[in-house]
């Protein structure tokens, strides 16, 4: 069983920067069983970071039309059932399950504000600069704030095929991004800069291991890394390599797509 107290004091030996604000990616079950469950794990993160984010995606806003634009790695008109069961985004919206549970207890403590993209919002405690930069055109632009701001990346149980930074990498390095559509109270929105996937993102592992800060609780392994480290590791990628980074899935409709000439 893991405690609050135990939780702090590791995370206090990743030895963040104090006062750096942090973007958490988490999964509360790769920790084996908590004393408290996903809110102490909050609860310890907020008693080591003052400024917090998390990503709050909602994918169940998602919608596929019949027709759309070429090469956007999506098969039009395949979600006929999955459109059915679409809901509208609202604000309270609850946290996609894939994202997890700390970020939606993140969501639900009263001193959170989230943003207002209808897939892609965020949620954090003293991040209102993050928040405000996001646009439908640009839905990870809090990331590059937090790099301005001489952030980190915690990856909580978690690999890098959940690491949103390296799709905000991919982004500053000129790869194509895609169109995705949502469902709102207003109708349906276009949602432009639509990463791609992630499946491929763990060949980043060997290149950020000399930025990388790895402690461990309980069963998870917990890494901490700056947020430039991560787009500078990425640029350096992709100028090699413009294809690294894609899954070598062969049904992968969005990796598929980026090697279309
Ligand atoms: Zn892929």
């Amino acid at each position: 069983m893991i405690l609050f107290r135990s939780l702090v004091s590791t995370f206090r030996q990743l030895e963040v920067p104090t006062g750096k604000p942090v973007l958490v990616h988490s999964s509360l079950s790769a920790f084996g069983e908590v004393q408290g469950g996903a809110n102490t794990v909050l609860g310890a993160l907020l008693a080591c970071y003052p400024t917090v984010l998390m990503p709050a995606f909602t994918f169940k806003t998602m919608l596929i039309p019949e027709i759309g634009p070429d090469k956007n790695g999506l098969v039009y008109g395949s979600g006929k059932d999955s459109n059915r069961m679409a809901e509208f985004f609202r604000p309270d919206m609850p946290v996609d399950k894939l994202i997890g549970v700390i970020p939606e207890a993140l969501r639900e403590n009263p001193k959170a504000h989230r943003s207002n993209h209808p897939i892609l919002s965020f949620v954090g405690i003293n991040t209102e600069a993050a928040l405000q930069a996001q646009t439908i055109e640009n839905p990870l632009a809090p990331i590059g704030t937090l790099a301005d701001q001489d952030g980190w990346v915690i990856l909580l149980g978690v690999d890098h095929t959940v690491n949103t930074t390296i799709h905000y990498a991919e982004r500053l390095a000129g790869r194509r991004q895609f169109v995705r559509w949502a469902l709102t109270p207003e109708g349906v929105v276009e949602c432009p800069g639509f990463p791609g996937c992630s499946n491929g993102f763990s060949v980043l592992e060997q290149p950020l291991q000399k930025v990388t800060r790895q402690v461990k609780a309980g069963n998870a392994v917990i890494k901490a890394m700056p947020i430039r480290a991560i787009l500078d590791a990425v640029k350096t990628i992709l100028a090699k390599d413009p294809l690294a980074l894609l899954c070598t899935q062969t049904d992968c409709e969005r990796c598929q797509d980026f090697r279309k000439k």
